[in-house]
């Protein structure tokens, strides 16, 4: 008798204090993997043919997407239209929903929708985006801005700083200093306390802290790799990460996108999608050493959609060291509606896998960070 009123005491205590700890637990999920570190890789329009014609262009030597342990395909239908614009595919990985063609991190009614990178910010982790095209355009202004129509830069460009963003590597410094508004959003953001420079390379002696580059490309894109880009984006990739690790010790979300595989697809030149392929697989190298180096970094590498409907089929000539022995046809100048390869690497590789919705990459990344 003596024993069961002790144990019944016991157990109440433990009650008692399950009940406290609960009410104590934070807000906050908790993280539940390993991960710390998500680089999401986006070649924009990087569909299969355009990793192959890379590969093949190198006769099959490997590339650092070879590396990758793990990976499967992406949907990437939008709200309204079977064949995606990036507005709307860079506004699924970035909000976890659909909204229709055109719009950026806002529903179909241009109600706002949380993004990955506020979220992120909010939790503590540093964040960044890294672009070859203008740092207001589809992919890199989805995770820190919310517009109803892509192409209303104004608007965008405001809303950099206020996002909280840590570092941001693009184009486009008209859309910050040259403004009908006559507002210098570059002025602002190092009164906010950012390193602001127009070259990656004014960073080199830069090693800790917020920074933007903005190239000064009036409100364009950076060049094309066949018009002498240079390394910019592997070397801006592995500056965001260097910087983005000295800004939180929570951890980091990074998007890295080679923006102008797309322009190659919608101007059905091989050249080009070689060349800016092969550019940003050279970032994904930067990455995964970044990966192999810290402990908890995962790699995501996928596309928005596919661009060009292109397809590498044989020209009836043996392979020899001069013959490819294929050519290459596009259907289209625009978008397809084609899955799109997605590769893995590092801690987590193993989560995110198999045929899955673009919305879906959202969920895993916030569930592996615990947002
Ligand atoms: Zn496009």
């Amino acid at each position: 008798m003596k024993n069961k009123l002790f144990i019944s005491v016991l157990s109440l205590i433990a009650m008692t204090l399950t009940v406290s700890t609960l009410d104590a637990a934070p807000k906050a999920k908790a993280r539940k993997s390993e991960v710390k570190n998500i680089i999401l890789m986006i070649g924009d329009g990087m569909g299969a043919s355009h990793i192959t014609q890379v590969m093949i262009d190198q006769k099959f030597a490997p590339l650092n997407m070879n590396r990758a342990t793990g990976g499967g395909m992406v949907t990437t239908y939008s709200k309204n239209n079977r064949v995606t614009d990036s507005a709307a595919a860079a506004t699924a990985f970035a909000t976890g929903y659909k909204t229709n063609n055109s719009k950026l991190s806002v529903d179909p009614e241009n109600k706002p929708m949380t993004t990955i990178l506020e979220l992120a910010e909010q939790a503590g982790y540093a964040t960044g985006v890294v672009a070859t095209c203008a740092l207001v355009h589809a992919t890199p202004a989805a995770f820190y801005a919310h517009a109803k129509h892509r192409y209303d830069s104004d608007t965008i460009a405001t809303q950099l700083v206020p996002s909280g963003i840590d570092v941001a590597f693009g184009a486009g410094k008209g859309n910050f200093d040259a403004r009908k508004d006559g507002r210098n959003l570059l002025a602002e953001a190092q009164e906010a306390g950012y390193t602001v420079v127009d070259s990656i390379h004014k960073l080199d002696d830069v090693h800790s802290g917020k920074a933007i580059v903005a190239y000064p490309t009036g409100r364009n894109h950076l060049p094309m790799m066949l018009k002498g880009r240079g390394d910019y984006l592997p070397q801006a990739t592995a500056k965001a990460l260097e910087l983005l690790k000295s800004c939180s010790r929570k951890g980091m979300f990074l998007m890295v996108e080679g923006s102008l595989i797309d322009y190659g697809g919608h101007g059905n030149s091989e050249k080009d999608i070689v060349a800016e392929t092969r550019d940003f697989d050279n970032a994904v190298g930067v990455a995964m050493d970044f990966a192999d180096q810290n402990p908890g970094t995962l790699v995501i590498i996928l596309a928005d959609h596919e661009t060009g409907g292109m397809s590498v089929i044989s020209n009836n000539a043996d392979f020899t060291e001069s013959e490819s022995g294929v050519k290459t046809r596009f259907s289209t100048g625009g978008h397809s509606a084609v899955m799109v390869p997605l590769l893995t690497y590092g801690t987590g590789a193993d989560k995110v896998g198999g045929i899955l919705d673009n919305t879906e990459i959202n969920h895993r990344m916030c569930e592996l960070l615990g947002l």
